[in-house]
């Protein structure tokens, strides 16, 4: 059985999303029914709304993206003992995974070959083609895969936590980033500031790359304690060798090799941004210094609560823009050109508006 939601969707790859109605499924035994609140805006949201990873993610349309979720419980299944009506939570990027892989059973749920993601995924339950997201006024999720807010957390700046605060949050913890190590981060957009503030937090003496000299005093804001124009490659030359790790967040085609030839002997650069276009990587920037090169991909459904437990002990949220979901299209052509400091969020009451 389902019942129907508000939503935003799109129709086509050509098309703005407009409002529309979804079918949810009734809650089951392990599922919790939440009312959104507020979902982020991501980079991939806009990417699938116009069919930008065809090659290997095709967007089946109607499309309803959003994996930046946070709302409030309004039921839950008779066997759900992790959440109750009226709890604040959190869903991302993941609604499902196959529970049985040596990756699930390692809590990497992020990892699962047959993990659901939040929107374009075929829907297991059979309620629609493929899974919708959290432009939209309900979803419904196995409690696995729900998780808490803390108290005195800003719910509307907590909902990029789920994507863009993970992805910079995993990578760093993994990599032990802490007092004592020198730490980079490339680029400033909606990753690259979630980088800084947890870099900072960590401890780790925590330096900006940009390549716009006019967001200097925002990442000293942040919690930068420096900032280097990419671009100058004398402020460059003054970095070579000395850092124990960096966190490239840029999407965009760029020279990986500059910044490999920034770390320390077995430093480590992550990308977690996701240029179109395969990197050129000079082995001698490798082999120099033994560093390393890789990539990392949101977090594990424990990784995920920890991060946010994280944020509500330290006080860590996204800075954003909060608007409602009639200045969505808006949004995304803003969002092209950079142009939000630095997460948009959907206040999902404006729905009701239609
Ligand atoms: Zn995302
Ligand atoms: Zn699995």
């Amino acid at each position: 059985m389902t019942y129907p939601t508000k939503a935003y969707a799109a129709e086509s790859a050509t098309s703005p999303l407009a409002s529309t109605e979804i079918p949810r499924r009734d809650p089951t035994a392990r599922d919790v029914q939440i009312e959104i609140l507020f979902c982020g805006i991501c980079h991939s949201d806009l990417h699938q709304v116009r069919d930008e990873w065809s090659a290997f993610m095709p967007t089946t349309y109607p499309a309803v993206v959003g994996h930046e979720i946070v709302g409030r419980v309004t039921k839950v299944g008779s066997g759900v003992t992790k959440h109750a009506p009226g709890d604040l939570v959190a869903v991302g990027c993941l609604v499902d995974s196959d529970r049985t892989c040596p990756q699930c059973r390692d809590h990497l749920e992020n990892l699962c070959p047959n993990g659901v993601f939040t929107y374009n995924a075929p829907d297991q339950h059979g309620t629609a083609p493929v899974t919708y997201g959290g432009y939209s006024g309900s979803i419904v999720v196995d409690e696995h895969f729900v998780l808490r807010v803390p108290k005195g957390l800003d719910p509307a700046r907590t909902a990029p936590l789920l994507c863009a605060g993970i992805t910079t949050y995993s990578p760093m913890r993994r990599a032990g980033v802490g007092k004592g190590q020198k730490v980079g981060v490339v680029g400033l957009g909606g990753l690259g500031h979630m980088g800084v503030k947890f870099a900072h937090a960590f401890g780790a003496h925590t330096v900006v790359f940009t390549t716009s000299p006019n967001k200097k005093e925002d990442a000293l804001r942040l919690g930068a304690d420096e900032v280097v124009v990419s671009r100058d490659a004398n402020e460059m030359a003054k970095h070579a060798g000395s850092f124990d790790f960096l966190l490239d967040t840029v999407s965009a085609d760029h020279d990986v090799n500059s910044f490999l030839n920034l770390l320390a002997h077995d430093g480590t650069l992550t990308l977690v941004g996701a240029p179109s276009k395969p990197l050129e990587v000079s082995a001698f920037a490798l082999l120099m210094g033994r560093r390393k090169l890789s990539g990392s991909l949101i977090g594990g459904i424990a990784e995920t609560q920890e991060m946010l437990d994280f944020c509500g002990r330290h006080e860590i949220a996204s800075d954003v823009e909060v608007i409602p979901i009639q200045k969505v299209n808006e949004a995304y052509e803003r969002l092209v050109r950079s142009d939000v400091k630095y997460r948009f969020v959907i206040d999902m009451a404006s729905l009701a508006r239609g």
